[in-house]
C-alpha cells in the first residue's frame, strides 16, 4: 500500500493543534503495518528550521505562477518516513501557519492551499515523483480540500481518502480567488465546490473523495444533523454511506509520562510519587501557592468558543472562591486572552493563565494537574482528554464528538465496575460546566476513590494500533475498484483537464 499523507501541519515540524498529532502518529502507525507512506507538507520556515539535511527533490516552479519552488524531502524523527516539503518561499515563509501576529488570516491562504493540493494533485498522477506513485492520497481537513476534484478529474488515478478533522474550517475564499487556483473547468458550480457565491475548499473534499473519514463515531452522526453540520449537513447526508468515524489515539512514544522527557519526575500506574513531584514544581513554576492538596485543574486548549473558553472565564470568579487551583495554556481569541489574563491578575497564587503555545508546558501541565478541562460546544475527538488519562489527570468533558466516545462518566456503578475514566456534562453552559467540576472537586476529596479513578485513567489504551488498522482496511478497499495510474500522466502547469464527472461513490 504506497499512501501519500497530505497535511498542512505535522508535528514537530509546524503544530497548531490536534491535526499536528494526527499527522505524525497515524503515518507512523501506518508504516509500522508495512505500508509505504511519505507525508507531504508545506515548507513552513518553522519546518525548515526543524528538519536535518532536507533534500530537493524535484522543480515545482510554474505551479500556480510560483516561480521559486521545489519540493524537499527529508523524515519524520526516529523513522524512516518521508516527508516531503512544498518549499515556495513566498507562501510559506512568514510567521504564522494560517494568520499573521494579529490573527488576521493571510490573505493569499486559497492561493497557497491550492498550491499544495496541486503538489499533492501531481505526485499523485505521478507527474513528479515517476519512480513512486501512490495507490492512495489521504488529505486532511480543508489546506488539502482541493486535491480530491483536482485529482478527481482523471481517469487513471489514485484513490482519495479526506478526513474532516473540524468542519467548522472551511476554506472559504471569494469567488474572485477562483480564477487564479488554476481548477478543471466546472469546478466553480453548485456540484462542485461554489458554496453560496463563494468557493469551499471542505465542500471539495467532501464532494470529491472516494471516501470520507472523520475524527470519531459520534461525531461522524453529528455532523449529519444541521445542529454540527456547520451549512454542510446535506452534502454530507448525500454522502453518508461513504463516510466513516475512526477514532483518534495517541502516540504514547510522546504522551506517557513513563518516558516523558519534558517533565520533572517520570511515573507509570505502578507509583505516583513522580507526579506529586510534578504538581510540585509546575505550582511553583507557574507561581500557584505549593499545596499539595488543592485540586489543580488545568485546561491547555485554543481559546475559543468552540472550547467553551467563555464559559469557563464565566465561572472563574466562582471557581476563585472554591479551595482549588487552575492553570490555563491557551492562545486565539484576543478578547478572550485578555480577560483571562485579568482574572489570573486579579486571583495570584490561586489562577495562572500562560497565554502562547507552548508544546514543553502543555506536557508539564498534563503530568502535574489533577483535572484536565476538556469542555467543548462542539469536538471532533479531542486529544488532550485522551493524553490526560494516561497521565492520571482525570478529564472533565461534554458528552460530544470525540469527548462522547472516549471518557466515561464516573458514578459510583461505574467506578465499582473499572469502567470510570472522567466526569462529563451534557449541557454547554455556565450550570453545566460547573456542575461538572463541583463533582470532579468532591470526588478529589475521597482519596481512595480517586486513586482508583486515576489508574484506571492511566491504564486506557488509545494506542493508534486499531484505528490504523481501520484506515488500512479503508484504503484496500478503494484499491480494489480502482484503475492504477500509468507512468507518464502528467499534469502541466495551466493544463485544463476533463470537467469533473459524478463519480460512482457521490
Ligand atoms: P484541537 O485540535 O481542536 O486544537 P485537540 O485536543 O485535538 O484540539 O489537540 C490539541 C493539541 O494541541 C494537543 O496536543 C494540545 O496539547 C495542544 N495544545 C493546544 N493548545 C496549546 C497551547 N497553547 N500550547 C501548547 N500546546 C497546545
Amino acid at each position: 500500500m504506497r499512501l501519500l499523507f497530505v497535511s498542512s501541519e505535522v508535528y514537530p515540524f509546524a503544530k497548531t493543534g490536534g491535526l499536528a498529532d494526527v499527522s505524525e502518529a497515524l503515518p507512523r502507525a501506518l508504516a509500522n503495518l508495512g505500508a509505504d507512506v511519505r507525508i507531504l507538507m508545506p515548507a513552513y520556515g518553522c519546518a525548515l528550521r526543524t528538519v536535518s539535511r532536507p533534500q530537493p527533490i524535484a522543480d515545482l516552479s510554474g505551479i500556480l505562477g510560483v516561480q521559486d519552488a521545489r519540493l524537499l524531502s527529508a523524515r519524520l524523527p526516529g523513522s524512516d518516513i518521508p516527508v516531503w516539503l512544498a518549499d515556495a518561499p513566498e507562501l510559506y515563509q512568514r510567521d504564522g501557519l494560517y494568520q499573521n501576529s494579529q490573527g488576521e488570516d493571510w490573505p493569499d491562504n486559497a492561493r497557497r492551499f491550492a498550491f499544495l493540493s496541486h503538489v499533492a494533485a501531481r505526485i499523485g498522477l505521478s507527474a513528479l515523483e515517476p519512480r513512486w506513485q501512490p495507490d492512495v492520497i489521504h488529505a486532511n481537513d480543508w489546506h488539502t480540500g482541493l486535491v480530491p476534484l483536482l485529482v478527481s478529474a482523471h481517469a487513471q488515478r489514485p484513490a482519495c481518502v479526506f478526513t474532516l478533522h473540524n468542519l467548522a474550517f472551511q476554506g472559504l475564499f471569494p469567488a474572485e480567488c477562483v480564477a487564479g487556483l488554476d481548477l478543471p473547468p466546472g469546478s466553480f458550480s453548485p456540484d462542485g465546490a461554489e458554496y453560496y457565491g463563494k468557493i469551499s475548499f471542505l465542500k471539495a473534499g467532501i464532494r470529491f473523495a472516494d471516501k470520507l473519514t472523520t475524527v470519531s463515531p459520534t461525531y461522524a452522526r453529528e455532523i449529519l444533523t444541521e445542529e454540527y453540520g456547520f451549512g454542510l449537513d446535506g452534502l454530507l447526508r448525500s454522502r453518508a454511506s461513504n463516510l466513516t468515524g475512526i477514532l483518534n489515539g495517541a502516540d504514547y512514544g510522546i504522551w506517557d509520562p513513563t518516558y516523558d522527557a519534558s517533565l520533572p519526575a517520570n511515573y507509570d500506574f505502578s507509583g505516583l510519587n513522580g507526579k506529586k513531584l510534578c504538581k510540585a514544581t509546575l505550582q511553583q513554576e507557574l507561581g500557584l501557592a505549593r499545596n499539595p492538596d488543592l485540586p489543580l485543574l488545568a485546561f491547555i486548549s485554543r481559546m475559543t468558543e468552540q472550547k467553551m473558553a467563555d464559559v469557563l472565564l464565566e465561572i472563574m470568579p466562582k471557581l476563585a472562591q472554591q479551595n482549588l487551583q487552575l492553570c490555563v495554556l491557551s492562545d486565539g481569541d484576543h478578547g478572550l486572552e485578555q480577560r483571562f489574563r485579568e482574572m489570573a491578575h486579579a486571583h495570584t497564587g490561586t489562577f495562572a493563565v500562560r497565554i502562547g503555545y507552548q508544546e514543553a508546558l502543555a506536557h508539564r501541565m498534563l503530568a502535574g494537574a489533577d483535572l484536565l478541562l476538556a469542555p467543548a460546544r462542539f469536538e471532533p475527538c479531542g486529544l488532550t482528554q485522551i493524553y490526560g488519562m494516561r497521565y492520571g489527570t482525570v478529564p472533565v468533558v461534554r458528552a460530544t464528538g470525540g469527548l462522547a466516545d472516549t471518557v466515561v462518566d464516573t458514578s459510583r456503578t461505574s467506578i465499582s465496575d473499572g469502567t470510570a475514566t472522567g466526569f462529563v456534562f451534557a449541557d454547554p453552559s455556565v450550570a453545566g460546566l460547573w456542575e461538572a467540576i463541583l463533582r470532579a472537586v468532591a470526588f478529589y476529596r475521597e482519596p481512595l476513590a480517586w486513586r482508583r479513578l486515576q489508574l484506571n485513567d492511566m491504564k486506557q489504551d488509545f494506542g493508534w494500533h486499531r484505528s490504523a488498522n481501520a484506515y488500512l482496511s479503508l484504503y484496500q478497499s478503494l484499491t480494489a475498484d480502482l484503475p492504477a495510474v500509468t507512468s507518464g500522466v502528467a499534469v502541466v502547469a495551466g493544463s485544463k483537464p476533463e470537467p469533473a464527472t459524478e463519480k460512482a461513490t457521490a
